[in-house]
């Protein structure tokens, strides 16, 4: 077997987990790893979560999959739960993240048409922003460097700087259909929407009827302490999309929208395997786990002592800086630092990642036990001192020779 069939489109770290159990992920020496990623934000029940794994497989001995052009209880059962938990009426079912984005353009654009013609089809998105790899979602996404080698670029989108509400003003008119922003940018180093501007893009929108989109595919299903990010900010969207931790690590991706702007109909959108059972089964076991508002608190809690135990961290470091929300964190460490801590806690046993370039992204499974947060913190600080202490007694070894 040739070692190089697969495409390799991914800078992979050099382990191979075969299992995992709660927060801990094994490879096949019996080496574990501390799983502060969770399959990028994914894993939000942990590995082998029982009510997870029970419902996948009772499924998958029942129907796994079953087409659209049937009834499927089992997704009006996760579009009740979806609904009655949030402010939006309906949802369309997908397999990813970028397929949500995906339907939520469509979705606007398709809106805009209807009720005021062609002319209204541009999508405001931010710059540091992510929406997924399928060209929608890449021409959505602000980044040159993800488009570089793919263009033309879906056209009909404008860019403005994340934060910078006099500048999106200068960008919505007349012709826009929609402004779609992550409330916390993920992929762009866990940056949360500075104060007011999400308000400020809502109030926009309203006066210029687009529709406002929120991208919490990352932030969404318990990952910040609320269901969804827009929960605890306080502004709601017309439209949300929702992956990742959605199915605990099973595809399934949502787009969910208010009932006066949910302007898809039979024909205009679809998707093979969006909403099929196995999917189904999977998301309902997770969204009954952190739908509880006691999950939520508590992951609301896990995430602060985690904040505050990086602050101080980040106190001893020029520069360093700590953002986020709930279990999904960022400690910028800058682009020398960053990369070494994250390899020596990989020798540590503890899994992080690297984002934006110089930013540790700590999104472990929602359902980490505070022993496991104390565990990784301890971790992250014995190796944060070992390499802020180098320098100085190399400093001192120079001095001294
Ligand atoms: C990961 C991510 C996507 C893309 O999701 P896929 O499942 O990889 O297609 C889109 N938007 C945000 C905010 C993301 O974090």
């Amino acid at each position: 077997m040739k070692d190089t069939a697969v495409m390799e489109t991914y800078k992979r770290m050099n382990i191979a987990p075969v299992s995992g159990r709660g927060s801990w992920l094994s490879d096949a020496r019996g080496s574990r790893y501390l799983d502060f990623i969770a399959g990028i934000a994914t894993n939000s029940l942990g590995h082998g979560h029982p009510a997870l794994v029970e419902a996948v497989q009772e499924q998958a001995a029942s129907l796994i999959h079953c087409s659209n052009l049937y009834e499927i209880p089992l997704q009006k059962e996760v579009a009740g739960l979806l609904t009655e938990k949030t402010d939006f009426d309906r949802v369309f079912f997908c397999n990813s993240g970028t397929e949500a984005v995906e339907a939520a353009i469509k979705l606007a654009r398709k809106h805009a048409y209807t009720g005021h013609g062609p002319h209204k089809h541009e999508v405001l998105t931010f710059t540091r922003g992510f929406h997924g790899r399928t060209y929608g979602g890449l021409s959505a996404t602000a980044q040159a460097s993800y488009h570089e080698g793919f263009g033309p670029m879906l056209g009909g989108f404008a860019y403005a700087p994340f934060g910078d509400l006099d500048a999106a003003r200068e960008s919505v008119g007349p012709e826009t259909a929609a402004v779609l922003v992550e409330p916390i940018q993920g992929e762009g180093g866990i940056n949360a929407a500075p104060e007011g501007f999400l308000q400020g893009l809502r109030e926009l929108c309203n006066a210029h009827g687009a529709l406002l989109i929120f991208d919490e595919v990352q932030t969404g299903a318990g990952r910040t302490g609320h269901l969804y990010a827009y929960q605890g900010a306080g502004v709601v969207p017309d439209v949300l999309t929702s992956a990742k931790g959605l199915g605990g690590g099973v595809p399934v991706g949502a787009m969910l929208a208010r009932e006066e702007c949910a302007s898809l109909g039979p024909g205009n959108h679809g998707s093979t395997f969006g909403g099929n059972p196995l999917a189904m089964a999977a998301a309902k076991a997770v969204l009954e786990v952190v739908s509880e508002p006691d999950f939520l608190e508590e992951v609301r809690f896990k995430g602060s002592v985690m904040k505050n135990a990086l602050r101080t961290l980040a106190d001893r470091v020029p520069g360093a800086e700590v953002r986020g929300e709930g279990l999904l964190l960022g400690l910028d460490l800058g682009p020398e630092l960053a990369p070494e801590v994250f390899e020596k806690c990989l020798q540590e046993g503890l899994i992080l990642n690297v984002i934006g370039g110089g930013t540790l992204r700590f999104a472990p499974p929602l359902t980490v036990t505070r022993a496991e947060v104390r565990t990784a913190l301890d971790i992250l600080r014995r190796v944060v001192d070992s390499l802020i202490a180098v320098p100085e007694e190399a400093r001192l070894g120079t001095a001294v020779a």
